[in-house]
Parts: C-alpha cells; sequence; structure tokens
C-alpha cells in the first residue's frame, strides 16, 4: 500500500507560517497525541492508581511497545525494549558486548559520531580499567581500523551532523571476521530510511524516538540485542525492573530473560503513551516510501541551495544512497545565517564548528515547502542579511 503523505502531513499540528526543516533533532506534534496522554491521565491514573501498572498494562509497555519498534527496523520480536535515554542505551549496549568479549580492549568508533557516546564509551573505559580503551578514526578508515585487538565495533550510522552514512550490513560483516561485536546507534536511522538489523547481522543497537519518530522531548529510547546474545548478554545497570522477578524483591540480582533485563527501572507511562500516538501514524506509512520520497526531496534542496546560494558549500555526501535524510552546508556564518532564516520561519539547526543543518522529514514536509524554504534562504545570502549582531549571540541550545 502506497504511504498516502497528505494524510499523514495532516496528522501533526504544523505551526502557521513555519517550515519545520528541524524534525531529525525533535519531531512535531501529532495531532492525536494531547488526548492520548490526557487518557493516560484520566481516566487512567486518576482512577486506576497504582492498580494501573495491571489494569493498563503500563508494565508490560516497554516490552510490548519495544515490538511495535522490532517490526519497524527488522529486529526480531522479543529483541528490543524501550526506556531511559539513548545515551544510557548505548552504555548498556556497549557495556554487554564488551562483556561479551573479554581479552579484548578496543572500543572502535569515529570521529564523527555523536559526543555522548564517545563520552559514554570513555566513561565506561575509566569504569573498566586499563585494558579498555576508546579509539577514534576518521569515518571512512573504520573498515582498515578492525584488527583482531577490537572488541566492539560501535557507530552512528546516519552522521548526525552531515548526514553520511555507513554501510551496516558491510562493516558488520567486517567486524565479525574479525571477531568483533557491533553496537549500531540508529538515532537519524529509525524512522528516516530502512533498516534491517537481523538482515545486516547487527549485534546491538539503540535507538530514540523524539526524532523522526515524533514521540515528544524526552521520549524514550530503545535497545536492540540480537538473538544470539540475548540469553548470555549480561547488563551494567542492575535495575530491579531487569529482575527476573521484580515483585519477589529477592535481595540478589537475577537477570530477567532476553532483551527484559536491559529493562532498568519504571518506565515513563506519560511519555510512553505520547510514543504510541506516534507510533499509530507510522502504522499506516511504508518507510521504503518515505526513503524514496526523502531523497526527492532532498535532491531538490540541495539543487536550489547549490544554485541559489553560491555562499554555501555541501557538507553531506553528494551520493542520496550515501546520505541519511538530512542535508548539511558549511558556512562560515552559518550561526547566524540559521537565526536570520529562522526569524523568517525556516526552522533549521546549526552544529559547530560551521554546518547548517536541515532535516528531511517527508511525512510533513513537501516540495513547497523545500522551494519557499530555499527561497528564504536565497534572500537571507544574497543580502547578507544575517549580518546583524542580534544573530550571533549563541543560545543555549544551538
Ligand atoms: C540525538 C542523539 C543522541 C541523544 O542521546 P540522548 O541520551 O537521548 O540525549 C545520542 N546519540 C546520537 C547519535 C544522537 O543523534
Amino acid at each position: 500500500m502506497a504511504t498516502d503523505f497528505d494524510w499523514t502531513r495532516s496528522q501533526f499540528h504544523l505551526p502557521e507560517g513555519m517550515i519545520y526543516l528541524d524534525g531529525n533533532s525533535l519531531g512535531p506534534m501529532p495531532l492525536a497525541t494531547p488526548e492520548r496522554v490526557a487518557r493516560t491521565m484520566q481516566p487512567e491514573w486518576r482512577d486506576l492508581l497504582i492498580t494501573g501498572w495491571n489494569k493498563a498494562g503500563w508494565h508490560m509497555k516497554p516490552e510490548t511497545i519495544g515490538d511495535r519498534i522490532a517490526g519497524m527496523i527488522g529486529a526480531e520480536p522479543g529483541h528490543v525494549v524501550v526506556g531511559d535515554t539513548l545515551s544510557i542505551k548505548i552504555y548498556q549496549a556497549l557495556a554487554a558486548a564488551l562483556a561479551l568479549r573479554p581479552g579484548r580492549g578496543v572500543i572502535l568508533s569515529d570521529t564523527g559520531n555523536f559526543p555522548s557516546d564517545l563520552y559514554m564509551a570513555q566513561g565506561l573505559a575509566k569504569t573498566l580499567g586499563d585494558q579498555t580503551r576508546l579509539v577514534t578514526v576518521a569515518p571512512e578508515e573504520v573498515a582498515d581500523h578492525l584488527t583482531e585487538e577490537v572488541a566492539v565495533l560501535m557507530l552512528t550510522e546516519v552522521d548526525y551532523r552531515t548526514g553520511r552514512r555507513h554501510d551496516m550490513k558491510a562493516l558488520t560483516e567486517k567486524a565479525h571476521a574479525v571477531g568483533a561485536l557491533t553496537v549500531w546507534d540508529l538515532a537519524h536511522s529509525y524512522g528516516a530510511l530502512p533498516v534491517d538489523l537481523a538482515g545486516c547481522g547487527a549485534d546491538f543497537a539503540a535507538g530514540c524516538t523524539y526524532k523522526y519518530i515524533n514521540a515528544g522531548p524526552g521520549a524514550p529510547a530503545f535497545v536492540y540485542v540480537a538473538p544470539a546474545h540475548a540469553d548470555v548478554a549480561e547488563t551494567a545497570l542492575q535495575g530491579w525492573q531487569g529482575h527476573e522477578a521484580p515483585f519477589a524483591f529477592e535481595h540478589d540480582y537475577r537477570p530477567a530473560s532476553r532483551v527484559a533485563k536491559l529493562r532498568v527501572g519504571t518506565p515513563p507511562v506519560l511519555q510512553l503513551a505520547a510514543l504510541e500516538a506516534a507510533l499509530d501514524i507510522w502504522d499506516k506509512v511504508d518507510i521504503e516510501d518515505v526513503r524514496a520520497r526523502s531523497i526527492a526531496l532532498s535532491e531538490r534542496f540541495i539543487a536550489g541551495v547549490e544554485t541559489r546560494c553560491p555562499q554555501l558549500r555541501l557538507a553531506s555526501p553528494r551520493d542520496p544512497e550515501r546520505r541519511g535524510s538530512q542535508v548539511s552546508f558549511h558556512f562560515e556564518e552559518g550561526y547566524a545565517a540559521m537565526q536570520a532564516i529562522i526569524a523568517r520561519g525556516v526552522i533549521g539547526d546549526f552544529r559547530a564548528p560551521d554546518i547548517m543543518r536541515f532535516g528531511i522529514t517527508p511525512l510533513y514536509i513537501g516540495e513547497a515547502d523545500i522551494d519557499a524554504a530555499v527561497e528564504i534562504l536565497a534572500d537571507v545570502m544574497s543580502n547578507a542579511l544575517w549580518d546583524r549582531p542580534e544573530y550571533k549571540v549563541k543560545a543555549l541550545v544551538t
């Protein structure tokens, strides 16, 4: 069934006069979300109180929603669980993967990876002691650094700044050939392009739901563990909800079976309601259609910007197959230029040192939005409208 993008667009609240090219950072609000969250508050929370954990199914939601997510990313049912934030899920996945490769010390990643992933790896390496260390190399050199010293290859499939995309299948195969495991971060993949974890042979993966999935600020993350590791993988964060029998309140930790052991503490029930409302839209979406339309819109945007704004230099790969669903440009005064277009209703974001980043999200962005955004960007660039002091003052969140 072909995806009806007029219908998907009609499912979101898009503020009047705003062209939102930042859904790769925080997706817009589905119209159904406030009511869904309100229902979880009342009658559920109001009337059920603590019985809601059973009666409204709150306790199992990290796993039932995990299964919905699994179906979207080529994961086996029972192998994805929802909760916490992406940084925490990366930490858990990485710790579990390292423990499965005793005697090897290297976590291999790339210099383009998201800082939080690298920070988590550094912190874990410090906790584990001398033999564990993080090695980062240029993205295009990752394959060459896969040696028998590597315990875990930890990568973000799509670079958060430039949209450059790693070949998940080829790198996973290469990692396995040297006896290493993989941890894939799907922050800019899930909801942006087709993901086939089982088909790629991925060992662990994690992703978030507030970017392309549109589950709202602070929406929980998810983690995947492959069937081959699910029974033996250990969790570094032995929370009570990942215990085999949380309500036995035993003194000692016993891991739950399979992916449930990667639960930590009490799930965020209100945020899970917002996630369910967002996933209801995805039920009617074919990700292959999203990918095709994302490429068409991205190509249109690049062609328009390159024709009209010679000051900007493409930072993303030119080959659409090597990109995710965002398009970035270098411009020395990128921060000020981004503020100038935001003031005119086109919302993108800035990533240090000089990147203007635009998310292409076909669920609610179409050709007319792309053309209008190019028009505004061209006006700002050709008339140097960015060159004002107020556009150069950096805000807390860029
Ligand atoms: C957005 C993002 C994160 C964010 O992690 P949180 O813990 O959810 O804040 C982590 N990794 C990557 C690659 C990201 O793009």
